[in-house]
């Protein structure tokens, strides 16, 4: 019994392939793409006919002058493909002709030059590898996102930022000196010429212009970006601490570099993070390891999961408010997983001071060597399930917005309708500079973000899904509003294309130029940029999870007593509520 237990113990902790390869062919050849939670945001299902994985530039050339020679749609695939929307699905129907360029295997090129202060690495190189490596030679870089499990070409494609407002704002885009693309050479089809003939490495700096700010932020449409040349500066710490304060959001973007705010509007509170760089002698050695993205007992997810459903199945937003109540506490106690010290791996209170490479991201579960410790979001775990959407709000607007949350919350019946949001780190607000990058933000603004539950079953509508529904109704249509690319319902971005806009139509300029076939767009990304119109299909349900804004109660989930409703706040929004006779 316990040699069998003893042997047992080490088949458990076996190295799992986690995270799953996102690109992946089944025992009967059929080949599919998906995205780490194993679920698109439109839930539909993504096939390919091949996957090729380059490892270096002459074999992306191959697998591009492959793609363009046949003629075949073709999108890059990460590691972990950790967007919402299907961005790196290259078809929405059959698999064939559909091509898949995993940049899994292409991720190892990682060079500082010192004297330039600047780093190139590879597209698909993972955004912590590179910080580390920046940061052995003495150097950082300002901006990134928060989690460190994203892939450089990824975080660019989408547009992914931290939270600055200071220099060039806090979006990885804006920090890029130059990039190596590969893209169909254009060539016209000949069966004699060599694959290699249709592709070529394409270079790109400021000083090409629009091609250049199209490339930045492309949404994976012009190509396969090879290399990528980001800026550096020399090492600085940041010194963090946590203050609830109310109402100052504007001018606390403005004072504080890195800063950003958790809100809980159930709780009415707001933990403003003051986070500003310091001189690499001040003292501290501190990390974040930010609970919410480290290895995690499996057991200890599902089991929140299950009571998540639970609540849910039984309507109980106090049940929410509680649990929410007591995970926000023990998070605060923790210092969201930030440590003094990284030898002692210890919280012991404010302030943390670290070095930028450390403190700027966080992650660790996408290393996880055991199946017993999983990131939160690993649904083949039956794990957490949940939507997220990112929408950025003009600075000067960001006041009433929240206003207008507040007197949501208020006029709401159920006093812990907002609880839910609780339990997946409340409304994160983020500084967003504006770009120069076509498809960045075009304004200074505030990014809110939402993570709440999703059914397993997307007929199953949420509870108090109406004002969460409402709330992004508003941020799009009231406050003028634009969603991430890399998050958010699909109706979410379905007014994007409409109407002239002449920054679109440089990017699709742009991107015709680099690729005038159209080998790298997809339905999906012709959506967004208004060459094909959205098409939401109004069908029954379509409301319940963002593929349409509900006109009738159909849309809804009639038979389980959510209706079509205007929002209580901003009365232009149309949103299921649960009514119950
Ligand atoms: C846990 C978690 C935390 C997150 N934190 C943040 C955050 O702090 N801030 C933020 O802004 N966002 C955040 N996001 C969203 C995330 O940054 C974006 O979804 C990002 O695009 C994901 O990067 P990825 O490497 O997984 O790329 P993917 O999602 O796999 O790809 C995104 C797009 O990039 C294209 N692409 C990828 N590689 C290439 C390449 N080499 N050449 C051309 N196109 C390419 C793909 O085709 C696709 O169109 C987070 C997401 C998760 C799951």
């Amino acid at each position: 019994m316990l040699l069998a237990l003893a042997l047992a113990i080490p088949l458990l902790l076996l190295a799992d392939a986690f995270p799953p390869d996102p690109a992946f062919c089944d025992d009967s050849g059929d080949c599919f793409i998906t995205n780490a939670y194993r679920t698109w945001n439109t839930r539909q299902v993504c096939r390919v006919s091949q996957i090729v994985y380059p490892s270096n530039e002459e074999e992306l050339l191959e697998a591009v002058g492959y793609g363009a020679k046949n003629k075949l749609k073709m999108k890059a695939v990460t590691k972990s493909s950790h967007s919402l929307p299907p961005l790196a699905c290259p078809g929405d129907g059959a698999a064939a002709g559909l091509l898949a360029i995993s940049t899994a295997n292409y991720s190892r090129g990682i060079a500082v030059d010192v004297a330039s202060k600047a780093v190139e690495v590879d597209g698909g190189a993972q955004l912590q590898a590179v910080l580390d490596e920046a940061a052995r030679h003495g150097l950082a870089l300002a901006a990134s996102p928060y989690w460190n499990g994203l892939s450089v070409a990824g975080i660019l494609s989408t547009g992914s930022h931290g939270s600055s407002w200071s220099g060039k704002g806090g979006a990885l885009h804006d920090h890029v000196l130059k990039l190596r693309m590969v893209v169909p050479s254009g060539k016209n089809f000949s069966s004699s010429s060599s694959h290699n003939e249709f592709a070529k490495i394409v270079t790109l700096t400021p000083g090409d212009g629009d091609l250049f700010y199209a490339a930045i932020v492309s949404l994976g449409t012009m190509g396969v970006i090879s290399k990528v040349t980001l800026e550096l500066e020399p090492m600085f710490k940041r010194l963090i601490t946590n203050v609830g304060l109310e109402d100052k959001i504007v001018a606390f973007g403005n004072e504080h570099e890195f800063g950003d705010v958790i809100w809980y509007p159930s709780k009415r509170e707001a933990v403003y993070r003051i986070d500003d760089r310091v001189l690499v002698d001040i003292p501290g050695d501190g990390v974040n390891d930010f609970i919410g993205f480290q290895p995690t007992l499996a057991p200890a997810i599902v089991a929140q999961r299950a009571l998540e459903e639970t609540l849910e199945a039984t309507r109980s937003s106090i049940g929410k408010c509680s649990a929410s109540q007591t995970q926000v506490s023990l998070l605060q106690s923790l210092g969201y997983g930030l440590k003094n010290t990284r030898s002692l791996g210890l919280f012991t209170g404010y302030p943390v001071v670290g070095f930028q490479h450390k403190i700027q991201t966080a992650g660790g579960c996408q290393d996880s060597a055991s199946r017993l410790l999983i990131c939160g979001w690993d649904s083949a775990k039956n794990a957490l399930f949940y939507l997220e959407s990112g929408i950025t709000i003009p600075a000067q607007s960001i006041a009433a917005f929240i206003a207008d949350v507040k007197h949501l919350r208020d006029s709401h019946p159920d006093a812990g309708a907002l609880c839910g949001i609780d339990l997946y780190t409340g409304v994160l607000l983020r500084y967003v500079a504006a770009s120069r990058a076509l498809l960045g933000k075009p304004f200074d603004g505030v990014d809110v973000g939402l993570t709440y539950y999703r059914s397993r079953n997307g007929s199953v509508p949420r509870l108090n899904m109406d004002l969460w529904q409402e709330v992004e109704q508003m941020a799009i249509s009231k406050y003028g509003g634009v969603p991430h690319w890399g998050k958010n319902t699909p109706v979410t971005f379905s007014n994007l294309g409409t109407g002239s806009s002449p920054v679109l139509e440089r990017f699709v300029g742009a991107m015709r130029r680099m690729d005038p076939d159209g080998l790298f767009s997809s339905t999906w990304s012709d959506r967004l940029l208004g060459i094909q119109a959205f098409g939401t299909v109004m069908a029954a349900g379509c409301a319940l999870e963002g593929l349409c804004i509900c006109a009738r109660d159909e849309h809804c989930a009639p038979e389980k007593s959510y209706y079509c409703r205007p929002g209580r706040v901003f009365t232009a929004a149309r949103v299921c509520r649960y009514e119950n006779a």
